[in-house]
């Protein structure tokens, strides 16, 4: 007998999916994009109509035959013209036919900009509540504004503007950014913005981490980034002036090689931390009562013998539960094909000798937050997020891409990139500064995996096979050994 293999459930829930997704034999056709009654767009847009089939059935659109997936799913592109554009899709099988007839129809848009109400706030400060975070400026897409980074709490800044869900804040003379208006509150009135002069620093190492500590009078607004040449971490205290004549480093540091500071403007220090080794392996930086304290983490001993055994790695299947993510034209769903592919993942990792940490280990609905503090609780050393794209044109392959969102985990994000496109799939491109929540940490490298596309019924059809995502998968972890022989390769024999 053989024994209970949880992996086997999962390639049966997929098997059980593709089963199901495919429309039963009474439902000849189903229309699943593009029956639009009214469409707001330029004379001459592409409109992209897809939908689904039993398998064995020939499909026309307006006349014209169209190519049927294996999946059971099938698209047609047409260009819009000025008010009604008829829409007629025949479905033909075993010599009986369905037809579909509507009409799309187009519509210019109005120019509907209206500027922003904007006010003032004269002498109003707000402190930063857990969880608080920067944006640099007021825009919005999909996945929030622009980050700066997380900010601790009792951080007071000086109130300039409102801006529908965010304040604009004053860090120092000059100096703006956003915050959203939940994740401050109103100080009393006569409370001053927070300013102080720089105390004495402290560096030492500790368990697998060296720290800075920068003593302060109160806790100050701070931007935190990395640079790559030269290699350091940089950390910008707004309202501070300096007055640190006193700066310990002990020389048993390991990430760190040595630090420094410049006051940039009569209200801007900023703190310099030079690294010894040239990938990061993260940082942070918290108040620790009015101290800033930076923690950098040391490179783990894995990584010397460039190899991923002895690394813990966070794996997070996008979606699940109610929030479905992209659901595929034959009905398949992104969270069921991420959690499958993040469980051959998993094995692939453990056979490797690394151990792994789940965001969710079945169908449950996390939070970003929730999934960001199960990887920090645990300490991981790097962490991989899977997840499937959607978008674009259906009738062309979407393609193959991975995320970062900060520069010194792009290496990590290119590697899993380039052994992915080893696959022969379309290259939709290695992106940067990405302003998804699991990309936001700095304190492991991380990177988010966007396997192929849902939409695209090419790629649709690659993704319902679960022997191509056991390929995938296996692609992203040479991806992962690729970067840890870089690490190795990189690093200095100590
Ligand atoms: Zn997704």
């Amino acid at each position: 007998m053989k024994k209970y293999n949880p992996n086997f459930l999962f390639f049966t829930l997929i098997c059980f999916i593709l089963a199901t997704s495919v429309v039963d034999a009474q439902d000849n056709l189903r229309i699943v994009r593009g029956k639009i009654d009214t469409l707001k767009a330029m004379p001459g847009a592409i409109h992209y109509i897809t939908g689904v089939v039993p398998i064995g059935t020939t499909v026309y659109v307006n006349g014209t035959p169209v190519k049927v997936f294996k999946t059971g799913s099938f698209g047609a592109e047409m260009r819009l013209n000025e008010g009604e554009n008829p829409v007629e899709i025949k479905a033909e099988r075993d010599g009986s036919s369905t037809i579909e007839k509507f009409s799309v129809y187009l519509v210019k848009p109005m120019p509907t900009d209206v500027l922003p109400t904007v006010s003032d706030y004269p002498g109003v400060v707000v402190s930063t509540k857990e969880r608080a975070y920067l944006n640099y400026g007021a825009g919005e897409d999909r996945l929030g504004g622009a980050k700066i980074n997380f900010l601790s709490s009792g951080i007071k800044m000086e109130l300039i503007d409102s801006l529908r869900a965010l304040y604009k804040v004053r860090l120092s003379d000059g100096r703006y950014a956003f915050i959203p208006k939940s994740l401050v509150q109103r100080e009393p009135a006569g409370t001053r913005p927070a300013y102080s002069l720089t105390s004495s620093w402290s560096v030492t190492k500790s368990n697998n981490m060296d720290v800075v500590r920068v003593a302060l009078g109160e806790r100050l607004p701070y931007i935190i980034y990395q640079e790559m040449e030269p290699r350091r971490v940089v950390v910008e205290i707004h309202g501070a002036a300096n007055n640190s004549n006193w700066i310990t480093q002990y020389l048993d540091l390991e990430a760190i090689d040595y630090v420094d500071f410049n006051q940039v403007s009569h209200d801007i220090f900023r703190v310099y931390i030079y690294l010894k080794d040239k990938y990061s392996w993260g940082y942070k930086a918290e108040y620790a009562g009015n101290s800033l304290v930076i923690s950098i983490k040391h490179t783990p001993q894995p990584a010397y013998k460039g190899s991923l055994a002895g690394l813990k790695i966070g794996l997070d299947a996008g979606h699940g539960g109610r929030a479905s993510g992209a659901v595929s034209t034959s009905g398949i769903k992104e969270k069921d094909l991420n959690l499958a592919m993040v469980y051959m993942l998993k094995r692939e990792l453990e056979k490797r000798g690394a151990s792994v940490v789940l965001s969710r280990s079945d169908d449950s609905d996390l939070t970003m937050y929730e999934r960001v503090d199960i990887f920090d609780a645990a300490g991981v050393d790097m962490m991989v997020s899977v997840h499937c794209n959607a978008g674009g044109n259906p009738l062309r392959p979407g393609g193959t891409s991975t995320y970062y969102k900060h520069i010194e985990y792009r290496e990590l994000a290119k590697s899993v990139l380039e052994s992915l496109l080893e696959l022969e799939v379309k290259n939709f491109g290695l992106v940067g500064n990405f302003n998804f929540s699991l990309n936001a940490p700095t304190f492991y490298p991380n990177l988010l995996v966007e396997t192929l596309f849902m939409s695209s019924l090419e790629d649709e059809e690659l993704l319902a096979d679960p022997m191509f995502q056991s390929m995938m998968m296996k692609r992203v972890v040479t991806g992962l050994e690729d970067y840890m022989k870089k690490v190795k390769s990189s690093l200095k024999k100590r």
